[in-house]
């Protein structure tokens, strides 16, 4: 099916520019879409919040296709149409006793559109999402399919693509037995304390995240989630204190003033990890609702740094802020990742829904976290251009060459590509 397009992304500061959308029923269709294209991107949920996703041509979107999930339980994997949303994904890989090993924040998102740009959760042991992908098939610039695994030449530059070779059809993803986890949600740790055991602090959990506004001597809240408990505590959660923070007495949001309904069993009651590795429910808003986003990503050992540098820029990031939240991820191989060859700490922002403040403070932020070799999250708000991003990513250059192998005549490319990437 073809339509006008006259629509804006899920946070409502971005309308896409592209004159129509396609929302084909099946491969087929999609595959003819594309042929006979001019200029054209895979559009997924909508959750970025700038223009990556954009077309000065036409979008296609896989909503329309079935998700038609097929597990192998003797390879231990799922595969799944990349439009499919992680929720959906999630729940049936649990009612078959089956699990991902880590879920981002929301289970709203595609997961190819996830993967095409990193989208992480946390924990020192997890690489982000894209990291489970062992094959993917996408739709080249010629219509036809092509399918790539794990070991391929060039796999580890075609998973965190950006959508610029092609629409990603169909993902196979890594699976294991499924898994409980019980989430334990402290209040006000000292930062000195934290500051101090940093590395502790991560390691405390299978997924830890702190939140924080970046002011004062405490940090809001630290968000524990640890796996395999069954009914027995974890250590982190057995003592009354977390690094000077008092276990929280009710379920939380991570938001001051949101209710804690929106968000995933707290209080240590154990359950599936479907349930507990997200922050905020599939059937609720996540997060606020009305915001912005960024996140820069460091190596793990500029933490400390990365976030002093935070608290010192706290007179201008806070007054825009709703929160902060603080992650770990695993290094992985994959050329556009910003978790690149290097555990990551990654500083993620939910701004207030003020983006042209928002945007004078960027250049601030990135002028701070740049002598730490920050990345930027390729889905959200930041100001680098190609010539600032290029000597961050060691393989970049394989990238931009992959891309003019795969697509020649850049049917795949936007403006944002254009300067963020290419450099045009
Ligand atoms: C409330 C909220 C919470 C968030 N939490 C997190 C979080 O915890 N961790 C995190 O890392 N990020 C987070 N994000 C950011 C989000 O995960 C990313 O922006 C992600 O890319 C969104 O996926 P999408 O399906 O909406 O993709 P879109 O925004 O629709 O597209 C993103 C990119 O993927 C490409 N793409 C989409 N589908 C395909 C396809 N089939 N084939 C090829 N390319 C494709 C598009 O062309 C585009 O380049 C959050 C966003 C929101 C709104």
């Amino acid at each position: 099916m073809r339509t006008e397009l006259d629509e804006l992304n899920w946070a409502g500061n971005y309308r896409y520019g592209a004159p129509l959308i396609h929302r084909p029923g099946s491969l087929q269709e999609a595959q003819e879409v594309v042929a006979d294209a001019g200029k054209i991107r895979a559009l997924g949920s909508r959750h970025s919040f700038n223009s990556i996703a954009d077309s000065g041509g036409a979008l296609l979107s896989l909503e329309a296709v079935d998700p038609d999930i097929s597990i192998d339980s003797a390879a231990r994997t799922v595969a799944v149409s990349g439009g499919a949303r992680y929720g959906t994904l999630a729940e049936e890989l649990e009612r078959n006793g089956f699990a991902l090993p880590n879920l981002a924040s929301l289970p709203h998102i595609s997961i190819a559109g996830a993967i095409s740009t990193a989208t992480h959760g946390s924990g020192d042991a997890n690489g982000n999402l894209a990291t489970s992908v062992a094959e993917l098939e996408l739709i080249g610039a010629d219509g036809n399919l092509r399918t790539l695994r794990r070991g391929d030449p060039d796999f580890d530059g075609c998973v965190v693509a950006l959508g610029a070779l092609g629409i990603v059809t169909r993902v196979t993803l890594d699976i294991e037995p499924t898994f409980s986890v019980r989430q334990d949600v402290f209040e006000a740790l000292a930062w000195e304390q934290v500051l101090a055991d940093f590395d502790a602090v991560t390691a405390s959990a299978y997924s830890v995240s702190l939140f924080t506004d970046w002011q004062g001597e405490t940090v809001a809240q630290s968000w524990l989630k640890s796996r395999g408990y069954d009914g027995g505590v974890p250590a982190a959660a057995a003592g009354a204190s977390f690094y000077g923070g008092s276990p929280a007495v009710r379920a939380m949001h991570p938001l001051p003033g949101f209710s804690g309904e929106n968000c995933t069993q707290q209080l240590g009651v154990p359950g599936p990890w479907s349930e507990r590795l997200a922050h905020f429910r599939m059937a609720f808003t996540p997060s606020s609702g009305a915001e912005l986003q960024s996140e820069f990503f460091v190596a793990r050992e500029h933490a400390a740094e990365a976030i002093a540098a935070m608290r010192g820029l706290s007179e201008r990031i806070t007054p825009l802020l709703q929160v902060s939240e603080i992650r770990t991820i695993a290094a992985d191989r994959l050329w556009l990742s910003p978790s690149y060859a290097q555990s990551s700490a990654g500083l993620h922002f939910t701004w207030k829904p003020e983006q042209t403040a928002v945007e004078k403070v960027l250049p601030l932020m990135e002028e701070r976290l740049a002598p730490l070799g920050a990345r930027p999250h390729w889905g959200k708000l930041f100001r680098a251009d190609a010539g600032t991003l290029a000597p961050l990513y060691p393989r970049f250059a394989d990238f931009t060459a992959l891309a003019d192998r795969m697509d020649p005549e850049h049917k795949f490319r936007n403006s944002f590509l254009e300067s963020k990437v290419f450099g045009g």
